[in-house]
C-alpha cells in the first residue's frame, strides 16, 4: 500500500479511473485471502476479481450473519437463514474465485506463502497439508473466544460465536428444562439446573439473555408448567453497569427492563473459576468469594486471538496484529489485516510534527500564518483523524482556537506561531486517539476498503502524486486515503419487542418500534 512496501498500493481515490489502468500484466497477481467472515466477504465481494488470481481459504464454507445468532439460540430465526453458502456468493456475484475448506495454520512471509490444512479430511497420503503462494495477503480470519485462562471455562461453558454454538446451547436448555422434569428431583436441583447463568454484559450477552428469557416466558413455560417457578437467569459482569459500550442511558434502561422481567444482574462479580455444577465468583469491592450452582451457562466475556495469528505477530515480535492506517501491515512485505483479528496503530502528530511544520512552511520562514496552516488543514485532518475529534471535544470552531490555546491571547488573523509553539498547541491532540471496535460494522467497511484500493492499484502505480504529503513516518506517499470507521449506531434487542438503539449525532432511542427503526437502518445499508 505504500512506496515502502514496493510497488504498493498508492492513489488518490476520488481521480481513479478504469479507462486509463495500463494493459493487464502478463501474469496476474495472487491474492489469497484467509477468512469467509464479515471482513474476508466484504473485501471479496468488492473486489474486482477479473484483475487478480483470487484463492479464498477457510474452514467455514458459508458466510454466518452474527447479528441474528443469539435469536438461533432459542429458535426465533433458523439457522439455515443466517448463513450463506460462500461458493453460491461467489457464482451469484459472477466472481472467479477458488475456494479451499481449510484452515491456515501458519503464516510463512518470507516464503509469502501460508500453509493450511484441510478441514474436510485427510487426502490419500493421510495428509491434508498444502501451501498456498501469494502475492498479496488479505488476514480476515476473526477473533476466538477468550476465557482469559479462568479454569473450567473452557470445559464448562457454552459460547456463541458461531452457528453451531448457537444450535448447541439450544438443545442443551431444553436438555435442562428435560432433566429438571425428572421425578424424584429435589427442589433445590431443579432450582440448580433451571439456573441459566450469562458471563459478560456485552451486547452479545444481554441480547442473548433477552432472547432466553422470551423463549422461557412464551415457549418453554406452556410445555413445563410445573417447573416454571424454579427457572432463573443471572447475568454476570464484572463492570459496574452492563452494555457499557453504550450511551448510559441506554444501559440504565435495560438493567430496569431487566429487573421488571426478572433477570438477575450481578454487576461488580469476577467469574474466578467453573466447575461443572457451580461457578465461583469473587465481589470486586469486598474480596468475597460466593458459589453459584448452575445448570447451563453461556460464557461471551471478550475476544482473544487465533493460535496462527500469535504465531505470526511473534515472528516479528508485535504485541497485537497490527496494521498501519491503510490496513497493512508494518514490515511485513505485501500483507494486510482487516476484521476482529487486527487492530489499526493510528500514526501519532507529535511524531511528525517537525515534519508538518517544514512542509506548512512554505516560504521557509520559520514561522507559519494562519493561512499556511489553513492550507495545509485538509491533509493534517485526513492523516491524523485525532485533530478534529480533540476540536470537536474541545468545542473549538477552528484551527485558530487550537493554536491560540497553544500562542496565547493572540488576535486570530495576524497570528503568527514558531515551531514550538505549534507543537505546544498540538501537544494533547494524540489523546484523542480511538482504536476502532471489533464489530461486524468495522470488519465490512475495512473489507470493502481494502478491496477499493486492490481495485484502484494500477491507477495508483501509474499516479503516485496525491495531496497527501504529511507522511514524515519514513513509509513513502500515501495518496491513498487512509481507512476511516464511519459508526452508523448500535443495536440492542431487550426482549419482548423491547430495544434499545444508538445512532449517530447523540441520537438515542429506546421502547417498542426501535427494533423496526434499526431494522430498517440495517436494510438499507
Ligand atoms: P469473523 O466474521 O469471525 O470471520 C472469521 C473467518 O475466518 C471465519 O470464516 C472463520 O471460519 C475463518 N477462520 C478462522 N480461523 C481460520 C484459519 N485458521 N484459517 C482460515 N480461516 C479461518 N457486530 C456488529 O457490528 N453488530 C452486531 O449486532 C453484532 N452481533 C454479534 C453477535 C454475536 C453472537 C457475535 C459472536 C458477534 C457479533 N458481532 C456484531 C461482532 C461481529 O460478528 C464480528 O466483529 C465480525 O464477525 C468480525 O468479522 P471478521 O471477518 O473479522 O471475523
Ligand atoms: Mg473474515
Ligand atoms: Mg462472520
Ligand atoms: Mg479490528
Ligand atoms: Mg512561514
Amino acid at each position: 500500500l505504500t512506496a515502502a512496501s514496493g510497488g504498493g498500493i498508492v492513489a488518490y481515490a476520488d481521480s481513479a479511473r478504469a479507462e486509463e489502468a495500463p494493459e493487464p500484466p502478463p501474469r496476474k497477481k495472487k491474492v489469497v485471502v484467509l477468512g469467509t467472515g464479515w471482513a474476508g466477504t466484504s473485501f471479496l465481494k468488492n473486489l474486482d476479481s477479473s484483475r487478480y488470481e483470487v484463492k479464498v481459504i477457510s474452514p467455514r464454507n458459508y458466510f454466518a450473519f452474527t447479528p441474528l445468532l443469539p435469536s438461533v439460540t432459542c429458535g426465533t430465526v433458523e439457522a439455515r437463514s443466517v448463513v450463506e453458502p460462500i461458493r453460491r456468493m461467489f457464482e451469484k456475484k459472477g466472481k472467479d474465485v477458488a475456494y479451499y475448506e481449510a484452515e491456515c495454520f501458519k503464516i510463512d512471509p518470507t516464503k509469502k506463502a501460508v500453509h493450511c490444512r484441510s478441514a474436510v479430511g485427510t487426502n490419500l497420503d493421510g495428509n491434508g497439508d498444502f501451501m498456498v503462494d501469494y502475492d498479496y495477503l488479505v488476514v480476515a480470519l476473526g477473533a476466538t473466544v477468550n476465557t482469559f485462562n479462568t479454569p473450567g471455562v473452557m470445559e464448562h461453558c457454552h459460547f456463541l460465536k458461531e452457528v453451531e454454538d448457537a444450535q448447541k446451547i439450544r438443545k442443551s436448555v431444553i436438555d435442562c428444562f428435560e432433566r429438571a422434569s425428572i421425578p424424584n428431583i429435589s427442589e433445590e436441583e431443579k432450582r440448580k439446573i433451571l439456573h441459566f447463568v450469562i458471563i459478560g454484559g456485552g451486547p452479545t450477552g444481554v441480547e442473548f439473555a433477552a432472547e432466553l428469557h422470551d423463549f422461557l416466558v412464551e415457549d418453554l413455560v406452556k410445555l413445563y408448567p410445573a417447573i416454571e417457578q424454579f427457572v432463573k437467569i443471572t447475568i454476570i459482569q464484572s463492570g459496574e453497569h452492563i452494555l457499557n459500550t453504550f450511551d448510559q442511558r441506554i444501559a440504565v434502561f435495560a438493567e430496569s427492563k431487566f429487573q421488571r422481567d426478572g433477570i438477575e444482574l450481578s454487576t461488580g462479580f469476577r467469574v474466578i473459576k467453573v466447575s461443572d455444577d457451580s461457578i465461583t465468583v469473587k465481589c470486586k469491592s469486598s474480596g468475597v468469594e460466593t458459589l453459584v450452582p448452575y445448570g447451563m451457562a453461556v460464557w461471551s466475556a471478550g475476544i482473544g486471538t487465533r493460535p496462527v495469528i500469535t504465531d505470526f505477530m511473534s515472528q516479528g515480535k508485535r504485541r497485537a496484529l497490527a496494521t498501519n492506517e491503510w490496513l497493512r501491515v508494518p514490515e511485513c512485505d505485501s500483507v494486510y489485516a482487516i476484521g476482529d483479528c487486527s487492530s489499526i496503530s493510528q500514526r501519532k502528530i507529535m511524531e511528525d510534527i517537525s515534519t508538518i511544520f517544514k512542509v506548512a512552511d512554505k516560504d521557509n520562514s520559520g514561522t507559519l500564518t494562519l493561512k499556511e496552516i489553513n492550507d495545509v488543514l485538509e491533509d493534517i485532518c485526513i492523516r491524523y483523524p485525532q485533530v478534529e475529534l480533540y476540536m470537536k471535544s474541545m468545542h473549538m470552531v477552528d484551527i485558530a482556537d487550537l493554536i491560540k490555546g497553544g500562542v496565547g491571547d493572540s488576535n486570530k488573523e495576524s497570528m503568527v506561531v514558531n515551531i514550538e509553539e505549534f507543537k505546544k498547541a498540538l501537544s494533547h491532540v494524540d489523546s484523542q486517539v480511538k482504536t476502532v471496535p471489533a464489530t461486524a460494522q468495522v470488519a465490512a467497511q475495512q473489507g470493502y476498503y481494502l478491496a477499493d484500493c486492490f481495485n484502484k492499484k494500477d491507477h495508483c502505480v501509474e499516479h503516485p502524486e496525491g495531496p497527501l504529503r504529511l507522511t514524515g513516518s519514513g513509509e513513502g506517499h500515501h495518496n491513498f486515503r487512509p481507512f476511516r470507521y464511519k459508526h452508523l449506531g448500535q443495536f440492542a434487542p431487550l426482549g419482548g419487542e423491547q430495544a434499545a438503539a444508538e445512532l449517530p449525532g447523540d441520537w438515542v432511542s429506546m421502547g417498542h418500534s426501535t427494533q423496526w427503526l434499526w431494522y430498517s437502518v440495517y436494510a438499507s445499508r
